[in-house]
C-alpha cells in the first residue's frame, strides 16, 4: 500500500444545536483505493485554508510511502524539527496525517486500530463534555443533565474556570443534586486560578466528590500544579495543551497530576508513547478532544481511564459513538471505524 495524495475539506458543523465547530477533514488516499480519515479542530477561521495547504504539502512529501509505517512517516514529517522549534500548524497537520495513517493501517489488515495498539478492552467509560458551563438557567441545565442520563451517560464534565469560585462551587453542587451520588462529575478550571484559589475550590467541593479537578493553574506552572495536587483531596488532571513528549515527562517526573490528559497534537503514535510513559508512573490517561480517534489508544492500554466526548466532530460521521450504561462501545470495524457523511461535507463546507 502506498500513499498517493489527499483531499481536504473545511467544514463547520453543529451538534444538536448546542456546540458548533469548524474542522479540517483529511482523506488520505492510497494506491489500494482505500482512504484514511482524520480531522483537526480549533483552527482559527482565517487559518483554515493555511491548515489545509500545510496538510496537502506534507502529504505530498509522503507520496509513495507505506502509510502502515507510522513511525517512519511521522518522523519524516516532523523529524527535521525534532530538538528545534516546530510550528504549531505543521505539528497539528502532521498529527492529523498520523491519525489517517493509523486508520489505513487498520483497514489494510481488517482490524480496529485499538486492537493493533494493544486491545486492552472494547468497552470503556465515557463522559459527556458539552453544554455544562455555569450560566444558563438551572431548569435548562437540569433538562440537559437528565437527557444525558437517559442516553446512558454516567459521567459529566463542567468547565468552570471562567466563573467565580462561589459560582463554580454552587454549580457543581447543583449538578450533584440532579445526577445523584453515582454519576462521576469532572470539573475543568481551565488554567484560570492561582494555587490558593484552586485549593480553596478543591476544599469547598470535597462533599461533591469530584472525579477530578482539571487544569487548576497555568499549564506551564509545574510547581503550582504539584502544590495543588499535594494539597487537594480530589485527583488532579493536567496535560491537554502539551504537544511534545518531554512536556509530559516533566509533568510526570514532578508529580504534578494524578491523571494525564493527552490531545491529538502528538498523533496516535505520540499518544501511545505518552500513555505507556504515564503507566510507568501509575497514572491513568484520558483524551482531550477528537474522541473518535483518541478512544482507540485509551481502549488499547491498561491505564486508559475514560473517554471524554466533546461531540463537535460527530456530525462529520454517519454513525454516532455508541454509549451503553456509561460505556463507549468500540466499533469492530477496521481502522478507526469511521464513515464520513458525504452530504455534510458538501452542505457544511466553509469557503
Ligand atoms: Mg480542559
Amino acid at each position: 500500500m502506498k500513499i498517493t495524495g489527499c483531499e481536504t475539506h473545511a467544514v463547520t458543523v453543529n451538534y444538536e444545536g448546542m456546540m458548533s465547530g469548524t474542522h479540517v477533514v483529511l482523506r488520505l488516499r492510497t494506491d489500494q483505493g482505500i482512504e484514511g480519515i482524520s480531522y483537526v479542530s480549533r483552527v482559527g477561521p482565517r487559518n483554515i485554508r493555511a491548515m489545509a495547504l500545510v496538510m496537502e504539502a506534507m502529504v505530498e512529501s509522503l507520496n509513495g510511502l507505506d502509510p502502515s509505517n507510522t513511525e517512519e512517516n511521522f518522523r519524516k514529517l516532523i523529524g527535521p524539527s525534532l530538538g528545534a522549534p516546530v510550528s504549531g500548524l505543521e505539528l497539528r497537520a502532521a498529527s492529523a496525517i498520523d491519525v489517517a495513517c493509523w486508520d489505513l493501517k487498520g483497514k489494510a489488515v481488517g482490524q480496529p486500530v485499538y486492537k493493533l495498539m494493544g486491545g486492552f478492552r472494547d468497552r470503556l467509560p465515557i463522559s459527556a463534555n458539552w453544554a455544562l458551563m455555569p450560566g444558563p438557567p438551572k431548569d435548562k441545565l437540569q433538562a440537559h443533565l437528565e437527557n444525558l442520563l437517559a442516553r446512558g451517560f454516567r459521567a459529566v464534565k463542567a468547565p468552570c474556570g471562567f466563573a467565580t469560585i462561589p459560582a463554580a462551587v454552587d454549580h457543581v453542587k447543583f449538578i450533584r443534586s440532579v445526577v445523584g451520588p453515582e454519576v462521576k462529575i469532572i470539573v475543568d478550571l481551565n488554567f484560570q486560578h492561582g494555587v490558593k484559589d484552586a485549593l480553596r475550590f478543591a476544599r469547598e467541593t470535597e462533599e461533591v466528590d469530584l472525579y477530578w479537578i482539571e487544569d487548576p493553574v497555568a499549564f506551564h506552572d509545574y510547581e503550582g500544579m504539584a502544590e495543588v495536587r499535594a494539597g487537594a483531596r480530589q485527583p488532579i488532571t493536567c496535560g491537554e495543551v502539551y504537544q511534545f513528549q518531554h512536556e509530559f515527562k516533566w509533568l510526570l517526573e514532578k508529580r504534578c497530576s494524578d491523571n494525564v490528559m493527552i490531545d491529538q497534537d502528538l498523533g496516535l503514535t505520540g499518544f501511545l508513547k505518552v500513555a505507556h510513559m504515564a503507566q510507568a508512573y501509575g497514572c491513568p490517561v484520558i483524551n482531550h478532544l477528537a474522541p473518535e480517534a483518541l478512544s482507540h489508544p485509551i481502549a488499547a492500554v491498561p491505564n486508559g481511564l475514560i473517554v471524554g466526548l466533546v461531540p463537535w466532530g460527530q456530525p462529520l460521521f454517519t454513525e454516532p459513538m455508541k454509549v451503553e450504561d456509561g460505556n463507549l462501545v468500540m466499533s469492530a470495524a477496521p481502522g478507526l471505524g469511521l464513515t464520513l457523511d458525504e452530504d455534510v461535507l458538501v452542505k457544511c463546507a466553509v469557503n
